[in-house]
């Protein structure tokens, strides 16, 4: 797998053979076309609307991401002291981050000496082609890849493929992504917004096998095309979930296997990484190779955690001739200089993504960027620029639920309304905000206005009332009764009923 966690592509209600893979099994939920584009100028607002048209899709993102959450609060309490290893792994990241430099150093001192050649590539464009150039120079033709959202994140397939080679993903929930011309919409599982019935239809139309929603026959089908191209192929290309400085060992960690197969049986290996997925020392991959199972999907442990080092040596049974590390910078170093380096601690777990209540109620395309949920509207404005995602820093509630599943305790909802802040201060808030804050400031610094604003509100608001509730508020209130209705105000305010309310209660104590 990947530069994400350890996944469970889902084909099923049971889990099939010996992989993870699954294709959950709810309704359709095919997301309107629009919504899976992430290239051309994103457009949340209208991407969320129709996402919150799209019913099915709500109620089947809600089932799935729910149950993977429910699997992470099983599993995060039986490790001794969660909360302190979580404060741990947020420290490691943290000295990792301000000695960046040191650490990326000791990785590409060490990973050279076992033979691997490391590549430094500033932008998506130098990263795309220092892979193109390695697999002309290699004379490759088929190319397999493992999940790796850092390659989502540069487009490597398009321009692989672009390029005349053959590029095939192998991670199951990948492959379905593939063949099906989608993007995903999770950053640890896929094809979260796809049906088995959307699958079985996909396979029988692709595959031209019998159309069928059995689980083990479609996971079946797709193994019987993956196992010929791991044949047959020359290159792989891989996510890296965590480089070690210390030993210049690459981890990948998968619950399909097809990582292992990517980066053994090709004669030329590519490891893609973004250079925050440093850890110092071996013993601080053990804690975080407990976290981060259980963060994104329950599990004790992946199915497969790979440690990788070199090309293949005299007496070893497979492994590659030629083995090359991609290091992609692409903004990192600007946000590791800015407020928002803590967002660089991110292990991609795809937890924040499970707990946000926004996120399970329009699901990951309407982000229209690579990284989705609270991290996406983070990341995304950091590595590509605030002035098109200038939307996303405010489709959150703050509630804060993203930074109580997050394993590395990124405070998600503070950077957010610095993000904001930072939005003000560019002029790119909405104007309607711009000028109902100032009423608002002006407001609450006088308790006359702030009396007569909300005597005048309340009549308004219980003037449009009808049987106690408000269905239509005027401007950008109308975001909110569009949803659901509003209770009409009592006639009689908190505030004037307060004296009767403590005399009341003093009278209850006695
Ligand atoms: S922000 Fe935290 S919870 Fe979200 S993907 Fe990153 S590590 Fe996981």
């Amino acid at each position: 797998m990947t530069s994400t966690a350890s996944k469970t592509s889902t084909v099923s209600e049971t889990s099939t053979a010996s992989e993870t893979s699954t294709v959950s099994q709810t309704t359709s939920t095919h997301q309107a076309p629009t919504a899976s584009n992430h290239s051309g100028t994103p457009n949340f607002r209208r991407s969320v609307a129709l996402a919150l048209a799209n019913q099915r899709l709500g109620l089947a993102m809600d089932r799935a991401t729910r149950r993977q959450d429910n699997a992470r609060r099983t599993a995060m309490p039986e490790l001794p002291d969660p909360m302190a290893a979580r404060k741990l792994a947020a420290r490691i990241k943290d000295h990792t981050l301000q000695n960046l430099d040191k650490y990326l150093a000791q990785l590409a001192d060490n990973f050279r000496k076992h033979g691997g050649h490391v590549h430094f590539a500033h932008t998506a464009e130098q990263a795309t082609a220092i892979i193109t150039d390695i697999a002309r120079r290699a004379k490759v033709k088929t190319i397999i890849k493992s999940k790796s959202m850092v390659s989502e994140e540069v487009h490597l397939d398009d321009h692989l493929i672009g390029a005349g080679f053959e590029v095939v993903e192998t991670d199951l929930g990948e492959y379905i992504i593939q063949i099906d011309n989608d993007k995903p919409s999770h950053i640890v599982t896929p094809v979260l917004h796809k049906t088995k019935e959307d699958i079985a239809e996909l396979f029988h139309r692709k595959l031209g096998i019998p159309y069928t929603t059995n689980p083990e026959e479609l996971t079946a089908a797709a193994r019987k095309v993956l196992r010929e191209k791991f044949r047959t192929a020359d290159m792989g290309i891989t996510g890296v979930n965590f480089a070690v400085a210390e030993t210049g060992a690459l981890c990948m960690v998968t619950n399909e296997g097809n990582g292992r197969f990517c980066a053994s049986r090709p004669r030329v290996l590519v490891s893609l990484m973004g250079m925050e997925k440093l850890v110092p020392r071996m013993k601080d991959l053990a804690l975080f190779l407990k976290l981060l199972p259980r963060s994104a999907t329950g599990q004790r442990i992946t199915c497969y955690t790979s440690l990788m080092a070199g090309p293949r040596r005299p007496g070893d049974v497979d492994g590659p001739e030629e083995v090359h590390l991609v290091i992609l910078d692409r903004g990192r170093t600007g946000a590791l200089a800015g407020p928002y380096r803590q967002a660089l601690r991110c292990i991609r777990c795809g937890a924040c993504l499970n707990a946000c209540p926004v996120y399970r109620k329009i699901g990951g395309h309407a982000y229209e960027s690579v990284y989705p949920g609270p991290i996406g509207k983070l990341v995304t404005p950091l590595l590509s620029g605030l002035g098109p995602y200038y939307n996303l820093p405010l489709a959150s509630s703050l509630c804060g639920a993203c930074l109580e599943a997050c394993p590395v305790r990124i405070d998600i909802p503070s950077m957010l309304i610095n993000m904001r802040y930072d939005l003000l201060k560019r002029g790119q808030s909405p104007l309607l905000w711009r000028i109902g804050f100032k009423f608002w400031r002006l407001g609450m610094s006088s308790s006359l206005l702030y009396r007569m604003g909300a005597k005048m509100a309340g009549w308004y608001m219980r003037l449009i009332a009808h049987n106690g509730f408000v269905s239509k508020l005027p401007l950008d209130g109308k975001v909110w009764t569009d949803q659901r209705d509003i209770p009409a105000p009592a006639k009689r305010p908190f505030r004037a009923r307060w004296d009767e309310l403590m005399a009341e209660i003093e009278r209850e104590e006695g």
